[in-house]
């Protein structure tokens, strides 16, 4: 029996999973194996003739220029390359497994590749030995082909496994094969990281900001994720696995008591309603955000409808599932956020030239009043979905009073098309602005006067407030919501809202976090928005405190001086109130 070793990273989404580990790097030679009917076969063949003829031409371009660069003696090389992927006992080796394997062809190509570079490498002759790397390089290079070149292997796994990788996109999340992923780890990324978002969405347990789990790790260790605490431990002993056995008891005990509360109202003890809504990424988590007793979506991140996919969602596409998305959920509101593509969430369908700075570039309000043909055709699908339900939509990444006043223009703008057109809108849905860059909370004031409301999305608005990126791990330490600038800039945008009568939300990953409740009600947020299966434990900490004791903490808060003594304050009134909420 193996140590137990324990690994500490970031808790990104809770729970707790236990089973093998599939190691995936970014250089790792991996070939899933997945099973094809005959009828497949022609497709499997076709694919592989065009890898290598992919390839062919990839070794000719690296000749050419290299033959430029340093002279076509030493381009010579290339020629053995290219003699391996015109080698046809390779070829028709591959081609015969084919149809009697019945599985997919980067998987047979490795395999049998494999084999002549292992008998090559074993006779003892200097030319031979030089041949096999030839083979090993070619073969490489024809498998990234198949794959293409976003491949993502473990897309396929068809094993239940503890995935463990260097960095996963927001789209792999969401594109990742839930029955077989039991949980992840990852070296890099943070709580905030839109990775991390999607896994408390789906329900992954995950770890992230490991810094070389990749290193460390090889696929087939036996691991436990605790999503909890941010733990991976390495081949568990036997009393740690009681102990965690025990956690996930008392974690099911809570789930039962919490659900419970799903036709309770998010009401504190003297009586104030807070609007309690749920996020989501994809239309399907409509289900889950009724089912956890939400009122509602308070953001609907629609930038995923634009990651995975070969073109972008039309006007008609994007109707039809904001209009399902907005009847399922009547008569809770839907807040539509307008497309926020850029930083961690890029699409393959928009060039955006390889940024230094994503998170500083062109994403979001930006992207879209330079795109006007892609932010009308969302427009226009909100406006249309809005007699199916109560629709509000909403402006990620306001600055300042102009990119509203733009955005606002072009909704005008949208609307006489459509009354042109004769299609119904509700004229007077209610549009808002998130409230996520520092100017904006500074001038919350004027634009108060311009919207309906404000949701602030904390994630964005303390990194860029505390100069953190949100998704680093190297920094995720000092990324701090309880930072008193951060307490700040929120009693700012509280006010000004309320001074100019409108409602004020949080939507960012504060808004789920219990430690914050208290904090946020004192400073008045009218409504939270969490991931859907964080709202229960808000609810119970809302119905725990009460609106008097909430004003006394932020009192003394902003007397408070660093972000420590800040978060001691809040973790003690939680303590008092909700031990059981805390992990
Ligand atoms: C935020 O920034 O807090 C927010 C809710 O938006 P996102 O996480 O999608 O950037
Ligand atoms: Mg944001």
């Amino acid at each position: 029996m193996s140590e137990e070793k324990r690994l500490r990273g970031v808790a990104a989404a809770p729970g707790i999973a236990i089973g093998l580990s599939y190691v995936f790097t970014l250089e790792s030679d991996d070939v899933m194996r997945y099973p094809i009917t005959p009828g497949q076969i022609t497709d499997e063949i076709a694919r592989f003739e065009s890898a290598l003829i992919q390839t062919r031409i990839q070794i000719l371009e690296m000749q050419q220029q290299i033959a430029e660069a340093i002279g076509a003696k030493d381009a010579g090389i290339f020629d053995a390359h290219l003699l391996v992927v015109e080698d046809q006992s390779l070829i028709d080796e591959v081609l015969r497994k084919l149809e009697a394997d019945h599985c997919n062809v980067e998987f047979v190509f490795q395999e049998v590749a494999n084999r002549f570079i292992a008998s090559l490498s074993k006779i003892d002759d200097p030319y031979l030995r030089e041949r096999a790397l030839d083979i090993q390089d070619v073969t490489r290079r024809v498998i990234r082909n198949l794959q293409g070149k976003e491949a993502r292997p473990f897309l396929s796994v068809e094993e239940p496994h503890i995935l463990i990788a260097h960095n996963l996109t927001p789209s792999d999340t969401a594109t990742m094969n839930r029955e077989q992923v039991r949980g992840f780890a990852l070296d890099l990324g943070s709580r905030t990281s839109h990775t991390a978002i999607m896994a408390r969405s789906l329900g992954i347990p995950s770890v992230v900001g490991l810094h070389n789990v990749t290193e460390l790790l090889t696929s087939g260790s036996n691991v436990l994720i605790d999503g909890y605490n941010g733990l991976l431990i390495v081949d568990p002993s036997e009393e740690t696995l009681r102990a965690y056995r025990e956690i996930e008891r008392r974690q099911g005990a809570l789930t039962e008591q919490l659900v419970r509360l799903r036709e309770t109202k998010s009401t504190t003890r003297d009586g104030k309603h807070i609007v309690l809504s749920a996020n989501i990424e994809l239309p399907e988590e409509v289900e889950s955000v009724l089912g956890q007793g939400a009122e509602g979506v308070g953001l609907y991140r629609t930038e995923f409808l634009y990651l995975n996919q070969s073109t972008l969602p039309t006007e008609e596409e994007q109707f039809e599932i904001y209009r399902s998305v907005a009847q399922r959920l009547a008569p809770h509101p839907l807040i539509i956020r307008t497309l926020d593509l850029g930083g961690d969430k890029i699409s393959d369908n928009i060039e955006n030239g390889d940024e230094m700075n994503p998170f500083l570039g062109w994403r979001a309000i930006r992207f879209c009043l330079e795109n006007l043909d892609i932010f009308k055709a969302q427009l226009r699908a909100i406006l249309r979905a809005s007699v199916a339900g109560n629709v509000k939509m909403m402006f990620p990444m306001i600055s300042g009073l102009d990119e509203v006043r733009s955005g606002l223009a072009v909704v005008a703008e949208c609307k006489e098309e459509l009354r042109r057109e004769g299609r119904v809108f509700a004229d007077d849905l209610e549009i808002g602005a998130m409230i996520e860059i520092p100017t904006a909370a500074i001038v919350a004031d004027l634009l108060a006067r311009e919207v309906d409301f404000f949701s602030i999305g904390t994630n964005d608005l303390i990194q860029y407030a505390v100069a953190i990126d949100r998704t680093n791990e190297r920094v995720a330490h000092l990324y701090e919501p309880t930072h008193p600038g951060v307490v700040r800039l929120l009693k700012m945008v509280a006010d000004a809202a309320h001074a100019h009568d409108i409602w004020v939300g949080v939507c960012g990953e504060m808004a789920g976090e219990v430690l914050f409740t208290p904090l946020l009600l004192g400073l008045g947020m009218d409504e939270l928005s969490a991931g859907a299966s964080l709202v229960p434990r808000v609810k119970s900490a809302v119905q725990s405190l009460t609106m008097t004791e909430c004003e006394r903490l932020l009192e003394e808060v902003l007397q408070l001086d660093t972000p420590s003594a800040v978060l001691a304050r809040c973790t003690e009134l939680a303590q008092k109130n909700y031990p059981e909420l805390l992990n």
